[in-house]
């Protein structure tokens, strides 16, 4: 049977949001390149428009990381799969992350990344969840707060399904 999601976010509005946020980072960083760090896959799409709407110099890298034991409760213990392919030194890095939930991820990950030698890092997710947040993690950019809700759709799963879809929607459990 299939699962039922009710539409949050239109492909529309976060499209616009996406371009507001590379409009942003393009200002920010003027004069400046800057490297985005895409952690998938929940952020594949989302570091791809982004990418498109930036207009200062990109280059652009992917990893992957996940959480020991249960998949659905971040545990704070983070295990990279996928390493960057090039180094991070001297370079403006923004991670690029689908949505900061606990913060878990992003704690471990900026604290690993920041001792690479970059010039400076950012953050930028497409959702953040503050309610549900166990550790300070600053969020530089973000597309949408929302509340605590489990959401699906560009890029985001459930149980590897549902990434495909254009808008980003609330499933039912
Ligand atoms: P954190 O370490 O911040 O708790 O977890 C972040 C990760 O949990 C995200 O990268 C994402 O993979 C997953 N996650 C958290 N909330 C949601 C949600 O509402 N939907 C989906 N699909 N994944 C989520």
């Amino acid at each position: 049977m299939d699962d039922k999601i009710s539409v949050l976010y239109s492909e529309e509005t976060i499209n616009a949001r996406i371009k507001e946020i590379g409009e942003q980072i393009s200002r920010d960083y003027a004069g400046k390149s800057v490297h985005l760090v895409g952690i998938l896959k929940g952020a594949t799409f989302f570091t791809c428009e982004l990418a498109k709407r930036i207009t200062v110099p990109v280059t652009m890298d992917f990893m992957s990381v996940s959480s020991y034991g249960d998949s659905t409760e971040s545990s704070g213990i983070v295990r990279i799969t996928k390493d960057l392919d090039d180094p991070l030194e001297g370079k403006n890095v923004i991670v690029v992350e689908d949505i900061v939930d606990t913060g878990n991820t992003l704690s471990y990950l900026l604290d690993n990344l920041q001792k690479r030698g970059v010039d400076s890092l950012r953050l930028c997710a497409l959702l953040n969840k503050p309610e549900r947040r166990e550790k300070d993690v600053v969020v530089d950019y973000t597309g949408f707060e929302i509340p605590d809700a489990f959401v699906v759709g560009y890029g985001l799963d459930y149980a590897q399904k549902y990434r495909n879809l254009p808008y980003i929607g609330i499933i039912e459990p």
